[in-house]
């Protein structure tokens, strides 16, 4: 990963050499400084920035009207917003440049400390990741989502989700593929975000979770009962109906509701959220779970946390991934798993694809497990076989890793 080019918007010259400090520890080194504003702004125009940290009270031109003006004319893609008053306020100006099209990787009180700074620099090379798979972004229509549905090209893939406590088989998350006779694999971030914009969101939701209903029921018919988790899209969640059209469905198959976890983005509960939140809590009347998405990835605070029905949290793999030989994201990540099990959550870590990460979170209160590690996600008529044949393999071996310690 290139490191990008930064600029440290701040008066106070402790405070720019704090900032470049820690960037550096981050193997960080090509910055330029402004001391207020006014300067920031004729740098932005002049050269290319990847990132811009600033402060929010500073002298000439301050940091609220320099987010503004740099949202307005899109100077930079990034920023991390500091400061020293109240986190609250922080976080509500962070909400309003992101709702200005910002991309807000972090907004901390002063000082800047190093694990902030390392989950902001995820946060910005995940958003990176993401602007290269939307310049390959092919000119996916409503008619050909349309058709891939109509002609079940569009199908969902298993991965297996184990526990952390003798990595017994707890359930599966479903995952849309779609491989298209002419363009091939597409992704599902593509494609469930282009059904997203054609407004053809539920249609797909709806049709595809018939399609996990209809495996649940034949696993079962196999003598297997396990939890299925599948991702609602934050946009169908507005929709009144929803959780009636969910409810029937799943009567339809026989499956009892509690087998069922609908998985939401973290980012779906942040801002103006009070529908998405009567789905939700309309689901869990009706006996399904709730999981909390991707959390680490977005701004969502405890108390908007706790204000949803949930009944899981899912650790991204932002702060899964690496954890065995980062200090600073192991800190983050143990506080977080005390945050989910203060609310009461079963708390899932996401993305685990070394042995080492795995086993730190072993020494967690953590619940479950997911990732490559254990396995990819895999079409439906291999996961018996994969329960079966490899998941013991993993287990002896495991056994013998953990006890040789
Ligand atoms: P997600 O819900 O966070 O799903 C987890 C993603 O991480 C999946 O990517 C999975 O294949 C991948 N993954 C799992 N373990 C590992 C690992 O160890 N390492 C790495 N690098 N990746 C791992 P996938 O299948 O490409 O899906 C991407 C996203 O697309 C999902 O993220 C979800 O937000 C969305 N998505 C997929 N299927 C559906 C769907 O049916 N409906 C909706 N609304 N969204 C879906
Ligand atoms: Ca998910
Ligand atoms: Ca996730």
């Amino acid at each position: 990963m290139e490191k990008p080019r930064v600029l440290v918007v701040d008066d106070s010259e402790v405070q720019r050499a704090h900032v470049i400090g820690l960037c550096e520890v981050q193997g960080i080194y090509d910055f330029d400084i402004a001391e207020n504003g006014l300067v920031a702004l004729e740098k932005l125009t002049l050269a290319k920035y990847d990132l811009a940290f600033i402060d929010l009270e500073m002298p000439v031109m301050d940091g609220v009207e320099l987010v503004r003006r740099i949202a307005e004319k899109k100077l930079v893609k990034s920023v991390i917003i500091l400061s020293s008053k109240d986190p609250s306020l922080i976080m509500s100006i962070g909400t309003m440049a992101e709702n200005d099209g910002l991309s807000v990787v972090g907004s901390f009180q002063k000082p800047l400390k190093g694990e902030d700074l390392v989950t902001s620099l995820k946060r910005f090379e995940r958003g990176l990741a993401q602007v290269k798979t939307e310049q390959a972004k092919t000119d996916l229509t409503e008619q050909d989502i349309l058709q891939g549905i109509l002609k079940k090209e569009i199908i969902l893939h298993y991965q297996p989700k184990l526990t952390v406590k003798g990595l017994l088989f707890k359930g599966v998350e479903a995952l849309s593929r779609w491989h298209h006779p002419k363009r091939g694999d597409i992704s599902p971030v593509e494609f469930i975000a282009a059904a997203e914009r054609y407004g053809i969101i539920s249609k797909l939701t709806i049709y595809l979770f018939e399609q996990a209903l209809k495996q649940k029921s034949d696993w079962f018919s196999h003598g297997l009962n396990f939890h299925l988790s599948f991702n609602l899209s934050p946009l169908s969640l507005s929709e009144y109906s929803l959780a009636d059209d969910i409810a029937a469905q799943v009567k339809n198959y026989h499956v009892s509701p509690k087998d069922i976890v609908f998985e939401i983005t973290e980012n779906a509960l942040c801002g103006e959220v009070s529908k998405a939140i009567e789905t939700l809590a309309k689901l869990r009347l009706k006996g399904f779970k709730i999981a909390i998405d991707d959390y680490g990835t977005g701004f969502a605070n405890a108390q908007q946390l706790s204000r949803v029905p949930a009944t899981e949290l899912k650790l991204d793999r932002i702060l899964v991934d690496n954890v065995a030989t980062n200090p600073q994201q192991q800190a983050i990540l143990k506080s977080t798993v005390g945050l989910s099990k203060d609310l009461q959550l079963e708390t899932v870590a996401e993305g685990i694809e070394h042995l080492e990460d795995f086993k730190f979170i072993h020494q967690l209160n953590v619940d479950l497990v997911q990732g490559y590690y254990f396995a990819k996600p895999m079409a439906a008529d291999l996961l018996i076989d994969w329960i079966s044949h490899d998941l013991t393999g993993i287990r002896n071996q495991l056994t013998k890793d953990l006890t040789a310690e």
